[in-house]
């Protein structure tokens, strides 16, 4: 691919040049594995005529990723929110959970669905996940429940979380959507709180397309989990409970298992281009890349820019304004934080709660292209229209309000 450089503020494509990309980049293009190895699981499958209902692949997939995230019991589902939403239940939580606002709507939906309450607790302004000091401030009589966001594959706070939630008899459960194959103090993600929930949906770095996991220590809780993402099924026309069809199908863990066998590859294509980012953007003012700690292992899945527009004199929307004309299709995760969406915001309660700091980190924060679609040379290209654009932030700002 050749990419045109910018000469002036007018080569830009926002007014009038021609864009850098011919083809637009998305934000969240799927890792495929080998096509060969899944096309074979795919005819094998076929072949065996079990299509759903823990087949072997299924086994296979709950095998492999309960061994790789260090976790007793996995019991893979259609897909993560059902997941959480199973999860809950089989915690039997009611009432209150507290939950951040700054995540996936999937998080505070689940919570709902399920008659809970979500109430929505401030983050950290630099890990952007929830801020322990918040949720012990929005504990009430009637939480029952924590549930963490591994955001951007960056864990929560667990030991403090779970020093919380020990003293005041609460649950702890991690949406771990993000943050397959990270580590916290040198443990892997997935064994902490009472339960983590996993995405394995198309956009994240492990996907089988639609696809999740509940992942425990606790056989009990494992056991529940599993009869009720069954239909409550224990044998043969026997039901010992209320369930819902939860299963993850063969087909998926057939993709599931194939994005598995190429992890290493996946893992070392992010690492890559979230380090040539990193250097290409080191130093613009009020333009930050969100850090991984080097000395836990991180999925690098997520290439996050936060855009302080009083000292980069140019806003985060027109920073994507710009990026958009150049079809690098940058994404506003997760913008706005969930007690702004509906049925949250127009309740009372949320009307009246104040949360600066998810408010602010929403309204800064943009995610660029990575994973195996791409590789340095786009990850080049897109990081020199992002410095010219810094580098003349005020002309550039001047131009799109037509000043
Ligand atoms: C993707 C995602 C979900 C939902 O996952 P599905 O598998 O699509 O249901 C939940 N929470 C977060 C933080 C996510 O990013």
């Amino acid at each position: 691919m050749k990419f045109r450089p910018k000469g002036s503020v007018s080569d830009l494509a926002v007014f009038g040049g021609p864009p850098v990309f011919s083809e637009p980049l998305h934000v969240g293009r799927p890792n495929i594995g080998d096509r060969g190895v899944l096309l074979k699981r795919m005819n094998e499958l076929l072949d065996r005529r079990w299509l759903t209902n823990n087949g072997p692949l299924v086994q296979e997939f709950e095998e492999r990723i309960a061994e790789l995230s260090g976790v007793k019991h996995c019991v893979a589902t259609c897909n993560a929110t059902a997941a959480l939403e199973v999860a809950v239940r089989a915690l039997d939580l009611r009432g209150e959970i507290i939950v951040p606002a700054f995540t996936f709507i999937a998080t505070a939906h689940a919570l709902r669905w399920q008659g809970l309450t979500p109430v929505f607790c401030d983050i950290d302004p630099t890990t952007h996940t929830i801020d322990p000091a918040e949720v012990l401030r929005n504990v009430t009589p009637r939480t029952t429940g924590i549930l963490g966001v591994h955001l951007w594959g960056r864990p929560c706070d667990a030991d403090v979380l779970t020093d919380i939630a020990r003293a005041r008899g609460l649950a702890l459960l991690f949406d771990a959507s993000h943050a397959f194959w990270c580590s916290y103090k040198g443990r892997m993600v997935g064994q902490f709180g009472d339960v983590e929930v996993f995405s394995f949906h198309a956009t994240k770095c492990i996907n089988s397309g639609e696809g999740g996991a509940i992942v425990t220590n606790d056989g009990e809780l494992a056991r529940r989990a599993r009869l009720m993402i069954n239909f409550g099924f224990d044998g043969f026309d026997r039901v010992t409970s209320i369930g819902i069809n939860a299963k993850m199908s063969e087909m998926a863990a057939a993709m599931g298992l194939t994005s598995l066998d190429s992890l290493h590859d996946f893992m070392d294509a992010a690492h890559g281009n979230y380090k040539t980012y990193e250097c290409e953007l080191e130093d613009l003012p009020g333009i930050r890349m969100l850090a991984h700690d080097p000395s836990e292992r991180s999925n690098y899945h997520y290439v996050v820019l936060e855009i302080d527009e009083a000292v980069a004199q140019i806003g985060r929307d027109e920073v994507q304004r710009v990026l958009w004309a150049e079809n690098v299709l940058a994404r506003r995760y997760f913008y706005p934080g969930c007690h702004r969406h509906e049925p949250y915001a127009s309740d009372g309660r949320v009307r009246e709660q104040r949360l600066p700091v998810t408010d602010t980190v929403a309204a800064r924060v943009l995610c660029l292209p990575t994973g195996t679609a791409i590789g340095p040379d786009e990850v080049g290209a897109i990081c020199r229209v992002i410095r010219f654009v810094a580098d003349r932030a005020p002309e550039v700002q001047a131009r799109l309000r037509g000043v």
